[in-house]
């Protein structure tokens, strides 16, 4: 990036303590503080309660546990780092500019984002160059990387060499497949070799509007993640969605305009939208929906006009998303009131049908897909939490799907611990109350007034990220970010 500051990385000590916090700690249960966490080795070592009332039960002479360095926390919120179980990593330079993949993971830090699963993009090489550097050095300001390997694009194998791709997937080192529509044959001898070869994250696939496999044959198949929507209701219309005569699959304007429909065709059959649920339940599939990523299909100026437009995005960037030919999802070229309708009414049966699938013990988990329609790194994942608040899920389970549940999906056993002693210390300390208001994690903070209720403060957003111990401060990434758009733009 040319800038004239040094970048932010991240700072190791041997204990950091951080202090006086509420914690979150991202298994569903309530918030409690002030505590006190010590962190050594990468690992919660220790959380200690230091309310008065408590300490008044220690035995004499117990002091507070001392650090190398110490966040002060009073009045801030720890919840463990987030996991965006849909990334795509922007490392060719006509999406968001050079250096886009520093960009992207400095957004996602920036909000407390510190372990993504990353979706293909053709560029799983440069991908494991980027976990090893993480490995090497934790300092480097890189999230985790679950990497999954993204089926090549037309898919043209048979069985046997299915399995072959996925072998040599394995040996460069994927921890899982990305697919998108396949042949149903070939679904199954991909789901079982990845088992076959334990690989750790499984297989996660977003289907397509109308295939041969929906989202019921996908989950008996043994896939890991249903991602989107996509498959859920086209499996409970029987036969095929009522298309218009001249529809075509791939006029991606004409798709994502069906798209709005598929959910409110389904529900005409809500015995069998239940039954494919159910069926993923079964099966141990999880639903990672994305909700943010098709948001401007509801309400398209919201999107394009969103506060952290001018500052936060590159104008390449900003140049995909809008209306542009032969760019994947720039397809607002001619978007009408009647479809933000149906869109609207789709993500009210989406979220309808999300809350189904809890109720009935359904695993959520919490997803991005940032990058194209409008949805930028890091933001679209506080916007996702939003979106499951709005879906009718309580804050703390919003922040369990995005935490807990996303790393077991990805098989980051211990990370589904949350904050807990023993494990890993992935956290983000939020200046404010998440539960209370999301917005205070946007990087673009929200305004507080002070007590006489006249002097306006600008405050909010993830003040520190802390990645395997590392501690990163989530501002000066953020500023890292300006810095850089500011740079792009002279
Ligand atoms: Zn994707």
């Amino acid at each position: 990036m040319a800038v004239e500051r040094e970048r932010e990385t991240g700072r190791t000590c041997p204990r950091l303590v951080i202090r006086d916090a509420m914690v979150v700690s991202g298994r569903g249960t309530p918030a409690e503080g002030p505590m006190d966490l010590v962190i050594g080795g990468g690992v919660i070592q220790d959380v200690i309660r230091v309310d008065p009332v408590t300490l008044g039960r220690y035995p004499s002479g117990w002091r507070r546990p001392e650090g190398d360095y110490v966040i002060d926390a009073s009045g801030m919120y720890v919840m463990p780092g987030i996991v965006d179980t849909h990334a795509h990593i922007p490392t060719d330079p006509s999406r968001c500019g050079p250096d886009g993949w520093d960009y992207a993971y400095r957004l996602w830090l920036g909000h407390g984002v510190t372990t993504l699963r990353t979706m293909g993009f053709g560029n799983e090489a440069v991908l494991y160059g980027h976990r090893r550097q993480v490995k090497e050095d934790g300092t480097v300001a890189i999230p985790g990387l679950v990497i999954l390997h993204g089926w090549p694009q037309p898919s043209r194998f048979t069985p046997a060499q299915a399995r072959e791709e996925v072998r040599r997937a394995h040996e460069a080192g994927a921890d899982g497949i990305k697919l998108l529509t396949i042949e149903p044959d070939l679904l199954e001898a991909i789901c079982d070799e990845a088992r076959n070869l334990g690989m750790p994250a499984g297989v996660g696939i977003h289907l397509a509007l109308n295939s041969e496999v929906d989202a019921a044959t996908a989950s008996n198949a043994g896939v890991r993640t249903i991602e989107h929507t996509y498959g859920i209701p086209e499996a409970a219309i029987p036969g095929v969605q009522n298309f218009p005569p001249v529809y075509n699959e791939m006029d991606e304007l004409a798709r994502f305009r069906q798209s709005g429909y598929n959910w409110s065709e389904a529900e005409r059959y809500p015995e069998r939208v239940v039954g494919v649920l159910d069926t993923m339940i079964r099966n141990g599939t999880a639903w990672n929906p994305t909700l943010s990523v098709y948001e401007a299909n509801r309400d398209l100026m919201r999107a394009q006009r969103a506060v952290w437009n001018d500052s936060f995005v590159t104008p390449r960037l900003l140049k995909n998303w809008s209306p542009t030919p032969g760019v994947h999802a720039s397809f607002h070229f001619d978007w009408r009131t009647s479809d933000e309708v149906a869109w609207k009414e789709k993500y009210r049966l989406w979220m309808k049908y999300l809350n189904v699938f809890f109720d009935r013990g359904g695993t959520i988990t919490a997803g991005s897909d940032a990058g194209s329609l409008y949805t930028l790194y890091g933001f679209s994942m506080v916007r996702e939490l939003e979106l499951l608040q709005e879906a009718g899920f309580h804050p703390l389970d919003a922040v369990k799907m995005a935490t807990a549940n996303g790393a077991s999906v990805l098989g980051l056993n211990d990370r589904a611990w949350g904050i807990r002693v023993g494990a890993p210390a992935d956290l983000a300390v939020v200046d404010g109350n998440p539960l209370e208001n999301f917005k205070v994690m946007y990087g673009t903070g929200v305004e507080r007034f002070l007590d006489d209720r006249v002097t306006k403060v600008q405050a909010g957003g993830v003040r520190w990220t802390i990645r395997g111990g590392v501690v990163f401060d989530a501002r000066a990434l953020l500023q890292d970010v300006q810095e850089y758009v500011r740079s792009l733009k002279a």
